[in-house]
């Protein structure tokens, strides 16, 4: 046996061996001194022949999944070397081979998984070309492929997707690409495969070969040629790890990146969609918002909504419509939703019968599942019609033919194990019927012959006897021993009479002897043939299944809508962002009263409105302002209702965001390098059509090559034949709020306070105009800053002042403006006016402003403002 060990796992090297014997798997040498630390198991040993006994420890067959679970969980690969043959027949050593090999990506115990969630296997073949990329779920069958251009894309579709597992080849992991990142923060087990995987013949083969056609034409993919080699490359993996033909993958769906709005992995991060920044949690985020869903099929697909939101206007109104149905049908949605209720995963639990390791319990959930799908047509049919939903409700098939296999196989509450008898229903099968009736009635049926037997013989005293030698057998007293006919079988003489058995006792005998045992196969080979039978439907459920996802996420939209008051957007082609009285979804929620949220309007376009540069103190809401608005916009892209009084739309095919300052200590870069490189990726790939969200650009170094910074990379966006992007800028440089009139689509706003003295209300509400004080001071008294040290801050403030830095960049300006070589070196096609930059105001401008003072509102304090800055803008004039 040791020998045998030895060569398996010579065979699964970076594998743990997990190796069957017994009611027990065993673990030996290394594995086992690996396994017994990680999953806290004692170390034992045993005597293999060698000198020193080998280190052993060991887990129950019957909780195997949870160490597996573990263990894999800690970036372990598995493998599992099983008895193939029963022990009690075998000859000699019982035969054992590796049956699956466990990886994060290829883990099928579902119970180990999060329902709400995929669990992405990804494979990726770096090429000089581009990057095949496929991404598969072992345990819903879900399947797609697609090639990207570059290596940011390729970090992009990660993030999407955040797979357990990466297959690649040996290219990708020599291509830069941060594989430490990708191991430790991303808790992404990479694993490169030798390359004979990635061959391009055998997964074109591969892939004929498992969807059974005669070209790649027809499965759509001839597009993708690496694409379709990373799928090669992946079905093999998985076929090797589950030793199975994953016959549950039955389409592969190709994909363009292009096709959803593009995501990196930052933005997503800031954006909050479906884990949150700090402690990961889904409370918090987009997706906790808007997962009202009844399934874990619906919750997967709208967490793969909010991944990857739609960039294609007739898809996003197709799913708008249907949102829109469900939500004007308030009691149909209802009903819907409550039918929805009781579906389990109808996707996992059609893997699990595909990978038989269904259970009958589980047949009757599948059962109660698709009991729910005719209410569920019925309830559809009366919702308004909508294209989209009366898709579902033909794809909706209420498998009507597998529900009564079900219901008249299985009874209703079965034994866990499988093995075990009581599984069947009576009447359904005539033999399973007979050998439980052996096992009750079997006295009654001897009775019964001894009678039958004892008239046909005319031997009164024929009796039937049993011992445990011989089994049962007809007892004939010498007294009638004449009588005995021809068909009697002599079995055993005693003194007094003799025993005979009968074909007929033999048959009865065997019955009833073996009834038990019988029962117990024929129940588990007709469970079995059921669960196979189902499985050859797999075409038909998994349809079903998806059309259930997507009416669970509708409908969960349509519930959200209408309780959190959201409007439907409508979605133009003019690149105008056009929202009233938008609300943040998150922060709404979290607040005691969804009334508290102060909602404010946000208007871009690419033109006047192209660039809003947005001041205001610390906690003023900016950047709630900011990422409501990003929100917003996603979730019109994804189908949803918004959380506005109205909306109007375009559609952005990036959004980009650079949030605040963290560091990225574990990758070796300082806060201000991850800032610079969110920047850098922001400038050379955002489009004219991008969404930038940009909430301080520049803090992270010196005030002056910050502002420098921050000033630059405005003036570069805003620029229409460079970028030209909608953004909103939220800063503390005051100084950049100089831009408003000189850039014509550049325009300040600010977020209002009132100011109480010493203290500062605030007003949430954003207003035309820029801030010229950050009332940090005030905010860190708020924060509980000691008074000292908030009144030292007070005094160095005022004494900075006099020197104030606008001052300063005003007058380099003004140096700049005399020496035009500088100031237009990389800006030479835009037009003059744009770049001078510090014009002063003219004497009509404040003899307007004064005009306009609301005297009747002024507070004291407003007036001396009003007064200062007037004469500050006069002065900086005649300066100049
Ligand atoms: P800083 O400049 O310090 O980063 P900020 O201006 O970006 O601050 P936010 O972080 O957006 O401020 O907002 C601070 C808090 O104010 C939020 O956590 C939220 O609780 C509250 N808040 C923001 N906007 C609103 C609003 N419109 N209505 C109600 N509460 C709001």
């Amino acid at each position: 046996m040791m020998q045998h060990y030895l060569q398996t796992k010579k065979e699964n090297k970076d594998c743990i061996l997990f190796y069957r014997l017994g009611d027990f798997y065993e673990l030996f040498f290394d594995d086992a001194k690996v396994a017994s630390k990680e999953l806290e198991l004692t170390l034992t040993g045993k005597a293999c022949g060698l000198e020193e006994r080998a280190p052993m420890c060991g887990v129950p067959f019957h909780a195997v999944d949870s160490y597996l679970t573990k263990l894999v969980g800690r970036g372990y690969k598995v493998a599992i070397c099983e008895q193939t043959e029963d022990p009690k027949l075998a000859k000699g050593i019982v035969k054992r081979e590796v049956t699956r090999i466990v990886t994060p990506g290829t883990n099928l115990n579902m119970q180990s998984l999060e329902e709400t969630k995929n669990n992405y296997i990804m494979s990726i073949l770096y090429s000089p070309d581009n990057i095949g990329i496929s991404i598969a779920d072992v345990t819903t069958g879900d399947y797609y492929l697609t090639e990207v251009d570059s290596l940011r894309e390729a970090l992009d579709e990660i993030g999407k997707y955040m797979p357990s597992e990466i297959i690649c080849n040996e290219s990708f992991s020599v291509s830069g690409v941060d594989m430490e990142d990708l191991r430790d923060r991303m808790q992404i087990f990479v694993n490169q495969l030798e390359s004979r995987y990635f061959d391009e013949d055998s997964s074109k083969k591969l892939l004929m070969k498992h969807f059974k056609v005669s070209s790649l034409i027809g499965l759509g993919v001839d597009d993708f040629p690496n694409g379709v080699v990373a799928a090669g490359a992946l079905l093999q993996y998985l076929i090797d790890m589950q030793k199975s033909d994953v016959g549950n993958i039955t389409h592969i769906y190709p994909y363009l990146a292009s096709k959803y709005m593009l995501l990196d992995s930052s933005t997503r991060r800031n954006l909050e969609l479906v884990e949150t920044m700090r402690d990961k949690q889904k409370r918090g985020t987009l997706l906790w918002v808007l997962d009202k869903t009844k399934t874990a099929m619906g919750a997967r697909t709208l967490r793969s909504f909010i991944e990857q939101p739609l960039i294609d206007r007739n898809e996003i109104l197709k799913r708008q419509s249907a949102v829109e149905s469900l939500v004007k049908n308030v009691v149909s949605r209802e009903e819907i939703r409550e039918y929805l209720g009781p579906i389990y995963d109808l996707e996992r639990l059609m893997s699990k019968i595909i990978y038989k390791t269904a259970n009958p319990r589980d047949l009757l959930a599948f059962r109660n599942s698709i009991s729910m799908i005719p209410a569920i047509k019925t309830a559809l049919l009366d919702v308004q019609s909508d294209a989209e939903l009366s898709a579902l409700e033909d794809n909706l098939d209420a498998l009507r033919d597998i529900y009564e296999l079900i219901d008249q196989a299985i009874v209703e509450e079965p034994p866990l194990a499988i093995k075990e008898s009581g599984i069947i229903k009576e009447g359904f099968d005539a033999d399973i019927d007979h050998f439980r009736e052996a096992g009750t009635n079997g006295k009654t049926w001897l009775a019964e012959m001894e009678e039958s037997e004892k008239e046909k013989t005319g031997i009164k005293n024929l009796r039937i006897k049993y011992s445990n030698v011989f089994g049962y057998s007809f007892e004939v007293t010498n007294s009638f021993k004449d009588k005995v006919p021809e068909y009697f079988i002599r079995k055993q003489t005693l003194t007094n009479c003799e025993r005979y058995t009968t074909p007929e006792l033999k048959e009865l005998e065997d019955t009833i002897l073996n009834a038990q045992d019988k029962l117990n196969n024929l129940e588990y080979e007709m469970f079995c043939k059921i669960r196979d039978s189902i499985a050859l439907e797999i075409d038909r459920i998994q349809t079903t299944a998806k059309a259930i996802a997507l009416l669970d996420v509708y409908a969960s939209l349509a519930y959200v809508a209408e309780k959190n008051h959201y409007v439907k957007p409508s979605i133009n082609e003019k690149g105008i962002i056009n929202i009233k009285e938008g609300r943040h979804p998150v922060v709404e929620r979290m607040l005691d009263t969804s009334d508290m949220f102060i909602s404010n309007d946000t208007y871009l376009d690419n033109k006047k409105h192209c660039i809003s540069i947005i001041t205001g103190p610390n906690m003023a809401g900016k950047s709630t302002y900011m990422r409501q608005t990003a929100l917003i916009v996603l979730m019109a892209q994804i189908g949803s209702f918004v959380p506005a009084s109205k909306a109007d739309i375009c559609v952005v095919d990036r959004i980009f965001t650079r949030v605040g300052a963290s560091d990225d200590l574990g990758s070796g870069q300082s806060t201000f390098m991850v800032e610079m490189n969110e920047v850098a990726n922001i400038l050379r790939n955002a489009t004219p059509n991008s969404l930038l969200i940009l909430d301080e650009i520049g803090r992270g170094t010196s005030t002056y090559d910050g502002l420098a910074i921050a000033w630059a990379v405005t003036e570069h966006i805003s620029n229409r034949k460079i970028l030209g992007a909608k953004t909103l800028f939220a800063t503390h440089y005051h100084e950049l709020t100089e831009l408003e009139g000189k850039m014509d689509n550049v325009n300040n706003y600010c977020i209002a306070v009132k100011e109480n003295g010493d203290d500062i209300v605030f007003l949430r509400k954003i207003v035309k105009g820029g801030a010229d004080k950050s009332y940090g001071i005030q905010v860190a008294k708020l924060a509980g800053v000691p008074d000292m040290v908030i009144d030292r801050a007070k005094e160095i403030v005022t004494e900075l002042t006099d020197n104030d830095i606008t001052e300063k960049v005003q007058s380099i300006a003004r140096e700049n403006k005399n020496d035009k070589k500088v100031k237009v070196k990389h800006y030479d096609e835009v037009d003059t006016h744009q770049m001078s930059l510090f014009d002063t105001v003219t004497d009509e401008d404040v003899l307007k402003r004064l005009q306009e003072i609301d005297i009747t509102t002024l507070t004291p304090m407003d007036a001396l403002n009003t007064l200062y800055k007037l004469q500050s803008d006069l002065k900086n004039r005649w300066k100049s």
